[in-house]
C-alpha cells in the first residue's frame, strides 16, 4: 500500500507529515512517497524524508501511484482524475462551505475524508486537527498583537514612571480563545472574555481572566459542543455588555465561530470606534466574515488609528509545530483505516471514520453535507 504526501498549494507553509512521523507507517510495510519539496517551508528537506525511508517523486507520479493521498488542503478535482480508481484522499476540505465541490469529487469515484469534520469527542481528540491548529492560532494571535501594539503587555514600574498592563478582550473561548487568554496572561495582560457557552466561564476564570456574563444565550446542547446563532435580543444585550470592555481594551482577539456558518459580527463600526487609536484587533474568524467590523482576511488595515489584522490560518505562520501536530492527528486517523499489516480497512461503524467521510463509492455520504447540497 502506498501513501503519497502532497506538496501544499502556493502560500501554505505546512506539510501533512514530517519525516520523523513516517517511521511507524514504514514499519507497517507501507510505502511512502513524498512530492518534491513538499516539506521545505516546514524546514523538512527532501533528503530528510529520504533518510526517513520515503521516496521523493513528482506530483503527477505521486497522484497516479498512491492508494492514499494526504495533504492539508484539498487537491484540485481535476488533478484527482489521474489518480487510481478508488483512491482515498485525506485532508481539510471545509465541506460545510465547499459542499458543491464534494459532488465533483464523488463523480470521480474516490473516497474523501475531511479531518475538520471529525466529531469533537474524547476518543477523537488525538485526531482533532481543528483543536491542534486553533491552539497554535490562539497563541500566535497574541504574539502578533503584542508585535503590532505600541505598548507593553506587562505592567512595569520603572524609574521613568509606571506602565499599566495591556487590557485584552478575547471574543470566543473555544480552543483558540483559551490559548489566547493563557498567552496574554503569561505576557502580563489583564484579560476579559465573552462567550455564549456558559460552560466556558469556569475555564476562563481558572486562567485568571474575567468572564463577561450575558444571560439568555441560545441552547447549544444539540450542536455537538459548537455554538449556535443567537437571537437579535441576545445580540443587542451582548453588544451593550461588551461596549465598556471594548472602549478600554488595547487589544481584541476575536475567535468566535459558529460551525459551518458566517461568523457572528460582535463589534460593529460604532463599537470599534470606541477603541483608542493605537489599539490592535486580531480576528481569527476573518475567513467567515470576521467578528469585528472592517477586518479583511489576510490583510492589515487601519480604521481610526486602530490596527486590524484578519487571519484565519495563523497556525500556518508556525509551520514546524503546526505540521507536527497535524501529522500526528493524521497518523492517528490513519491507524483507524490502515491495518497493522498495512492494508486499507474502512469501518463505517466507527463514528470517527463515518463522521469525517464525505465521499465514498461515487456518492456524497455525509448526511449534513448531503442536506446542504439538497437545500
Ligand atoms: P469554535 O472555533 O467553533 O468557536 C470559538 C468559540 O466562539 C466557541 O467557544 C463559541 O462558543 C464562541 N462563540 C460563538 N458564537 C459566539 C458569540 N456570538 N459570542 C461569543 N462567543 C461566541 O470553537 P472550537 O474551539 O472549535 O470548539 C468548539 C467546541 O468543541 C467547544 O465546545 C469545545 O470545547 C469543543 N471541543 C471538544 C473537544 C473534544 O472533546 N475532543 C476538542 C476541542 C473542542
Amino acid at each position: 500500500m502506498i501513501i503519497g504526501i502532497l506538496k501544499e498549494p502556493i502560500g501554505e507553509k505546512r506539510v501533512a507529515m514530517l519525516p520523523a512521523q513516517l517511521t511507524s507507517l514504514l514499519q507497517a510495510g507501507v510505502e511512502v512517497l513524498v512530492e518534491n519539496e513538499a516539506g521545505v517551508l516546514s524546514f523538512a528537506a527532501d533528503a530528510d524524508y529520504e533518510s526517513a525511508g520515503a521516496k521523493i517523486t513528482s506530483r503527477s507520479a505521486l497522484i497516479q501511484t498512491a492508494d492514499i493521498l494526504v495533504g492539508f488542503w484539498g487537491i484540485e478535482t481535476s488533478e484527482l482524475k489521474q489518480a487510481k480508481p478508488g483512491v482515498i484522499f485525506i485532508g481539510v476540505m471545509q465541506p460545510l462551505f465547499n459542499y458543491s465541490q464534494m459532488q465533483e469529487l464523488a463523480a470521480l469515484g474516490c473516497t474523501a475524508f475531511s479531518l475538520d469534520m471529525i466529531p469533537r469527542t474524547t476518543r477523537a481528540q488525538s485526531m482533532d486537527v481543528l483543536s491542534s491548529q486553533a491552539n497554535i492560532a490562539g497563541y500566535k494571535a497574541v504574539l502578533k498583537a503584542a508585535d503590532l501594539l505600541p505598548h507593553y503587555f506587562p505592567m512595569f514600574m520603572t524609574a521613568a514612571g509606571s506602565i499599566p498592563p495591556a487590557k485584552v478582550l478575547v471574543l470566543g473561548a473555544g480552543v483558540a480563545g483559551l490559548q489566547a487568554i493563557a498567552t496574554a496572561k503569561r505576557l502580563g495582560a489583564v484579560v476579559e472574555v465573552s462567550d455564549t457557552r456558559p460552560a466556558v466561564k469556569e475555564e476562563v476564570m481558572s486562567l485568571g481572566a474575567k468572564f463577561i456574563e450575558v444571560e439568555g444565550a441560545a441552547d447549544a446542547s444539540a450542536a455537538g459542543g459548537y455554538a449556535v446563532e443567537q437571537s437579535e435580543e441576545f445580540k443587542q444585550k451582548q453588544k451593550e455588555r461588551l461596549a465598556a470592555s471594548v472602549a478600554k481594551s488595547d487589544v481584541i482577539i476575536a475567535t468566535a465561530q459558529i460551525q459551518g456558518k458566517k461568523a457572528p459580527l460582535l463589534i460593529d463600526e460604532a463599537m470599534l470606534k470606541l477603541m483608542k487609536p493605537g489599539s490592535v484587533v486580531i480576528d481569527l474568524a476573518a475567513s467567515t466574515g470576521g467578528n469585528v467590523f472592517g477586518v479583511q482576511q489576510n490583510a492589515i488595515n487601519h480604521i481610526n488609528g486602530i490596527t486590524l489584522y484578519g487571519n484565519s490560518q495563523l497556525a500556518a505562520d508556525m509551520p514546524v509545530d503546526a505540521s507536527k501536530v497535524y501529522g500526528k492527528n493524521l497518523y492517528n486517523f490513519l491507524q483507524l483505516i490502515v491495518s497493522k499489516e498495512g492494508a486499507i480497512q474502512l469501518n463505517f461503524e466507527d463514528d470517527i471514520v463515518k463522521g469525517c467521510c464525505i465521499v465514498h463509492n461515487g456518492a456524497v455520504v455525509h448526511d449534513r453535507i448531503l442536506s446542504l447540497i439538497n437545500n
